[in-house]
């Protein structure tokens, strides 16, 4: 990962390289991109150039270093908040605010450089005070900081071009994005912040730079502003990081970092930082869903490119689908992205027309017949005549939806289809109120009118009532040795009284066809509650009926306990008279 993070990155770096160098001069135009790439790590540009005089970069070199500008920032006067306890330019006897023994990008190229170009024998020129030994007056660049001293062993007493020159070309060829302002060697010196043209000059100082090239950085380059450092530096040792994300930046165990943002992904920590979106799986290639309609192509856990389900009127839907197979599935066929599209008809609002929704999720429009409609009613579509109770709206443009009605179900109609229904439960009927349809208990529905506030007895020996919706709810319970009694619109508790069983003389208490027990009621009827009745029979019948007195059959056949009681008492009184009447008899006797 590290290795390929590092490939990336570079590999960026040379592509815009390669890219300036395409714009800026004019390199065989038939150079192909690996030519490029080879040009720029040192290769061609550079390979095999020996001079017997002076540092003499070739024409390409120059050329590209003519479109190289890097301002210019010296060192500052000594003067200006610091002294010298020497006047040998060469002794670090100076003190001053600005004196520094390598700012982070100085020391972070110098490793770099010494990795890049093994003929660098050693790299150095820091933590020394001291003058500019061409200008005493001023601190040397090194003093604070931004100059290298990049050593060549000399080869006869002069400067090694094949080992120099290739090092003091590649500086020049990529000063900009390095942030390279200011090389001296072998006698000449190219500055980058000078005219095209009048870069390169006879360097003019004290000592002939044939044993080192003196390499300055700008302030962006020496701390690390410029492209080159935030792209990262390649084959760079010693240097360790803890892998991490800096928010969209990315920055690995050898401290080479980037931005992930520069290609539409961010840093994820996952737990090894990695360019990426946290919606694209670490490895592979497909498609994810980002949100409810935004669909993400993914390679290898960086989003590459993404697409708007949501402007054909679809979700993005992963549902039934392998990790990397999201695809957009119609808001016709599901409900959401969740749900699994499979093979079904279902009606077209906007036109009438069937929609056959697939098992991926697309769907093909079914024309009706001339003068019907799509419409779906007990889950079953068909093609059917327009119902009166859905009306058409007559602009093409605005969806008409209405909810209706039809045959006991709540219907939802969209621009004359029935595009949903549903079934009013058990005995309840579907009533219009106040425009919108509802399902109304029917013992609450009078004709179109809901009796609101009608009481009766529930069931269970409550007292009900019926709500403005016509919904039922239990009102007040009577107590433990009361009963619910209707009578007409009227509904109160009553006390009861026990009474033998007025159908099998109590022998079969338990028998279906028992009237159960007799109630005297405050008007002096005698009524009788049935038990055995539901709610909708009992609402739906008359709930009482007058008690009638059992006839007294001479053959012996019903008769009540209380109708013996009574017999037996007039016999009783019948005796008693006959034995008075004896008695007399027999005082008279
Ligand atoms: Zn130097």
């Amino acid at each position: 990962m590290k290795t390929y993070f590092i490939q990336i990155i570079f590999s960026i770096f040379l592509l815009t390289q390669c890219q300036d160098l395409q714009n800026h001069q004019d390199l065989q135009n038939n150079q192909d991109h690996q030519d490029c790439l080879d040009s720029i790590s040192t290769e061609s540009l550079t390979k095999g150039v020996i001079v017997a005089g002076p540092w003499n970069p070739p024409a390409d070199v120059l050329r590209v270093g003519d479109t190289q500008d890097v301002p210019y920032h010296g060192a500052p006067r000594i003067a200006d908040g610091g002294y010298c306890e020497s006047d040998n330019p060469w002794a670090c006897s100076c003190h001053h605010p600005d004196c520094s023994s390598g700012l982070p990008g100085t020391l972070a190229f110098a490793r770099y450089l010494r990795m890049a170009f093994p003929q660098i024998s050693s790299a150095g020129g820091f933590q020394c005070c001291r003058q500019n030994t061409s200008n005493t007056a001023n601190l040397s660049v090194h003093s604070i900081g931004r100059a290298i001293d990049l050593m060549i062993p000399r080869i006869n007493g002069d400067a090694d071009n094949t080992a120099g020159d290739e090092v003091a070309n590649w500086l020049i060829v990529n000063a900009e994005s390095i942030g390279v302002q200011y090389i001296a060697w072998d006698r000449m010196a190219w500055s980058a912040h000078k005219s095209p043209g009048s870069k390169f000059n006879p360097f003019n100082g004290p000592i002939p730079h044939t044993d080192h090239i003196h390499v300055e950085l700008s302030l962006d380059g020496a701390n690390e502003r410029t492209p080159f450092f935030r792209n990262g530096l390649i084959n760079e040792p010693a240097r360790q990081c803890e892998p991490r994300c800096d928010g969209s930046r990315i920055i690995d165990a050898n401290c080479n970092s980037g931005d992930c943002a520069a290609y539409g992904n961010t840093c994820i920590a996952d737990p090894t930082p990695r360019c990426g979106v946290a919606e694209c799986p670490r490895s592979g290639s497909g498609k994810v869903c980002g949100n409810e309609s935004l669909i993400i192509d993914c390679h290898d856990g960086a989003l590459v490119g993404t697409g708007e389900c949501g402007q054909f009127a679809a979700y993005c839907s992963n549902a039934g689908r392998d990790p990397l197979d999201a695809t957009c599935v119609s808001a016709f066929c599901v409900s959401g992205p969740s749900e699994l599209p499979y093979d079904q008809l279902k009606c077209s609002f906007i036109n009438g027309k069937q929609i056959h929704c697939k098992n991926d999720g697309s769907f093909d429009l079914i024309d009706c017949p001339t003068g019907q409609i799509c419409s779906m009613m007990n889950g079953q579509v068909a093609c059917e005549t327009p119902r009166p109770e859905c009306q058409n709206s007559n602009d093409p443009n605005q969806v008409n939806i209405q909810n209706v009605c039809i045959d006991d179900h709540i219907a939802r109609c969209e621009n004359g289809n029935i595009v949903r229904v549903e079934a009013c439960e058990g005995n309840n009927r579907c009533q219009m109120i106040n425009g919108q349809p509802i399902c109304v208990s029917a013992v609450c529905l009078n004709g179109n009118t809901i009796k609101s506030g009608h009481q009766f007895c529930l069931d269970n020996g409550m007292i009900g009532e019926c709500n403005a919706m016509g919904d039922v709810i239990p009102l007040m319970d009577c107590l433990a040795n009361e009963r619910c009694v209707q009578n007409g619109d009227e509904v109160y508790c009553v006390a009861v009284a026990s009474v033998p069983d007025t159908n099998d003389m109590g022998n079969n208490p338990q028998s279906n066809d028992d009237f159960g027990q007799i109630t005297q009621v405050n008007d002096m009827r005698v009524n009788l509650e049935r038990n055995d009745q539901d709610l909708n029979s009992q609402l739906g019948t008359q709930m009482n009926k007058v008690y009638e007195k059992p006839k007294i059959d001479s053959c012996g056949q019903s008769y009540s306990k209380f109708e013996l009681y009574l017999i037996l008492f007039i016999f009783t009184l019948i005796y008693q008279r006959k034995s008075q009447i004896y008695q007399r008899k027999s005082q008279i006797l």
